[in-house]
């Protein structure tokens, strides 16, 4: 799924295993696999362009430093119950469940990122959701309003 020029690790993803597809108009794009991994299996390295900003599809390996991924990586999708984890220091993504083909790969973006690009509303459905999804350095900003209007006119913030 790399471009040729970035090596020929065994580890990189290949086409036959993984797919980037729109999964829906709500997430957007997503990976989905096509073959299945056993909990605990090395799923693939991560390769990419290292950016000094925080993007879209970025992936943060330490603080002011990311990885651009467009060809894998920046597609994980989220879930607060993930199927995959990322290790930024050796770039392996790991199974931290039983994989089975046609599953998308998620994540927990809190794992490697202690800011989003954008905090966003969360309905994995998973059982721990948290709801409101952040990086793990941040507060919770954005959904500050919702809270407020959702206060009854008796409660005040100080
Ligand atoms: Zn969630």
């Amino acid at each position: 799924m790399y471009p040729s020029y970035y090596g020929n690790n065994p580890l990189f993803p290949r086409k036959q295993d993984f797919e980037v597809i729109v999964k829906d108009e709500v997430v957007g794009m997503g990976v989905v696999c096509r073959r299945a991994f056993a909990k605990g299996e090395v799923v693939a390295a991560l390769a990419g362009e290292i950016i000094h900003d925080i993007r879209q599809h970025s992936l943060q390996v330490e603080p002011g430093i990311h990885l651009y991924d467009i060809h894998f990586s920046g597609y994980f999708l989220h879930s607060c119950t993930p199927n995959v984890e990322l290790d930024m220091k050796s770039m392996l993504v790991h199974a931290v469940r039983d994989i089975h083909p046609g599953d998308y790969l998620y994540m927990d973006y809190a794992q490697t990122e202690d800011v989003l690009y954008r905090q966003f509303p969360c309905s994995c459905g998973s059982e721990n959701c948290r709801g409101w999804i952040t990086g793990r350095k941040e507060q919770l900003v954005e959904c500050m309003p919702d809270i407020l209007a959702d206060l009854p006119a008796d409660k005040t913030i100080r």
